[in-house]
């Protein structure tokens, strides 16, 4: 298990003084927020910082058991999937590992 990262939500900030696009957290004492990260590109700072939002949602959507009434698998595990949801939950499964540091 890896520590945690930095709880969010996390905010685009300003550019920092050496112009680097920064993702911050909200702290008290620093007027506009304390850096978490810096970017090049301002479109990587906006995606870093949607990262806790992403984070916490894909693992609510994988806490949810009712699904594949479709794909009739149900609650079966010996049956197929054929709507392809459970590969889809594996490859979310291990992108948020890759997140969060963990072993896949
Ligand atoms: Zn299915």
């Amino acid at each position: 298990m890896s520590a945690q990262h930095t709880p969010g939500p996390w905010f685009q900030g300003p550019q920092s003084a050496n112009g680097w696009h920064t993702v911050r957290v909200e702290d008290v004492g620093c007027t506009n927020g304390r850096i978490v990260a810096e970017t090049v590109e301002p479109e990587d700072a906006r995606a870093i910082a949607a990262l806790p939002e992403l984070i916490q949602t894909m693992e609510e959507l994988l806490r949810y058991e009712g699904h594949h009434v479709y794909c009739g698998h149900g609650d079966d595990m010996d049956k197929p999937c054929v709507c392809g949801l459970i590969a889809k939950q594996d490859r979310a499964r291990a992108a948020l590992c890759k997140a969060k540091g963990e072993a896949a």
